[in-house]
């Protein structure tokens, strides 16, 4: 790319004042200054939008800050230069604040220099877009929109959900709804497992390997968007309907469930959990909701009728208390449980239902404006 040479030059800049010992201290006002000298000696250069130039510039410029802090901190570590960076290096271009335009109708970003260039929109875009950061992904290239929101509170609602995130469903919540844990990973397992054969017989360096490689990294890709788009629908589902949401507070339940029962896909989950908690946070935050993170302390083994401790292991999939007679889903339960603790209010006895079971299609079937899916 032809901010290959630019970000070059400012380093060698940088690096002769230094080598020099000289005492001339370069500052990023300088070496924004250089900028014009470099489009006169490069002419293509003045193909590159000005403000991703001086974008190269403070990029350096907080690279070289983030290396002497921790040139500072020591801590024993051997800390380099930074690199030169050769051709193909730097990938990303940043567009701060002006020199795009998103036309979100058509799936068309103009870019200035470049021109129009036709997208994929993975989701329409809300508020005001500060900046687009243009990156290099393999053969493919993404354009990554920085938006401010402005808040858009929702109509009160007058209700309250518990939500307990699991492994068998992804979601029990407090209206006895299930909803079915997403397995997108697991279902490209095969296809990428065979990539990954391919991938170890092909030629170091060869064309073919390059090829697959993309492909490796083209179904990550497609999986990481499936898991957001559903964790985006299912998270904008429960802020949609209901004025209060409570959940577990997951960093003091990772410690408590450290279990090696579950495997590598284990750490799959917990990161699909992390992140719909968080987009349950903003998303609340946004329109006026309240998310409530309870401590998970109890909240599978007491009885949501009674209160009474019932012990169960994790094998154990029904709540039964001998004491008052309550018997339900044992992550139903506890999204009662969970649901009490938010609101400080003590368990209160109900009628057992059964669970009403949601598919992945259909969480990922609903529209952004998403209708809540309600049993009661
Ligand atoms: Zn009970």
């Amino acid at each position: 790319m032809l901010v290959d040479g630019s970000i070059n030059r400012l380093l060698q800049d940088l690096n002769e004042a230094k080598a020099k010992e000289n005492n001339i201290k370069l500052k990023p006002y300088d070496t924004q200054n250089i900028i014009p000298l470099l489009k006169s000696e490069n002419p293509m250069l003045g193909q590159v939008y000005s403000k991703v130039l001086q974008m190269v510039n403070y990029t350096l410029w907080s690279n070289l800050k983030g290396l002497s802090a921790s040139k500072k901190r020591g801590r024993g570590r051997t800390i380099g230069h930074i690199r030169f960076k050769g051709y193909g290096w730097y990938n990303t271009q940043n567009y701060n604040q002006s020199g795009f335009k998103l036309d979100q109708d058509h799936s068309i970003l103009r870019l200035s220099k470049i021109g129009a260039i036709r997208i994929k929109l993975y989701r329409k875009m809300e508020g005001c877009i500060k900046a687009i950061i243009i990156k290099r992904d393999g053969k493919r290239w993404f354009a990554i929109v920085q938006a401010d929101q402005a808040p858009r509170p929702l109509p009160k609602t007058e209700e309250a959900i518990g939500l307990d995130v699991g492994l068998n469903s992804f979601v029990v919540d407090s209206d006895s709804n299930s909803i079915e844990n997403p397995r997108f990973a697991e279902q490209s397992s095969k296809k990428l497992a065979k990539l990954q054969r391919k991938l170890a017989r092909a030629q170091k360096g060869s064309n073919n390997r390059r090829k697959i490689k993309d492909k490796v990294a083209r179904l990550h890709k497609t999986i990481n968007c499936r898991r957001d788009n559903f964790l985006h629908k299912l998270s904008r589902t429960y802020v949609n309907a209901f004025d209060i949401i409570c959940v577990e507070d997951l960093d003091v339940k990772g410690l408590k469930e450290n279990d090696n029962n579950h495997g590598m896909h284990r750490s799959i989950h917990d990161a699909s959990w992390s992140k719909f908690i968080f987009m349950l946070s903003y998303k609340a935050q946004s329109a006026g909701r309240k998310l409530i993170k309870v401590d998970p302390r109890n909240t599978t083994q007491k009885c949501s009728a009674c209160g009474s401790i019932v012990k169960k292991d994790l094998s154990i999939r029904v709540h039964e208390c001998p004491y008052c007679g309550f018997s339900c889903d044992r992550d139903y339960n506890a999204s009662r449980n969970i649901l009490f603790s938010g609101l400080e209010q003590p368990v209160a006895p109900i009628e057992s239902n059964p669970l009403h079971h949601i598919s992945v299609m259909q969480v990922l079937a609903m529209k952004w404006e998403a209708a809540p899916f309600r049993t009661r």
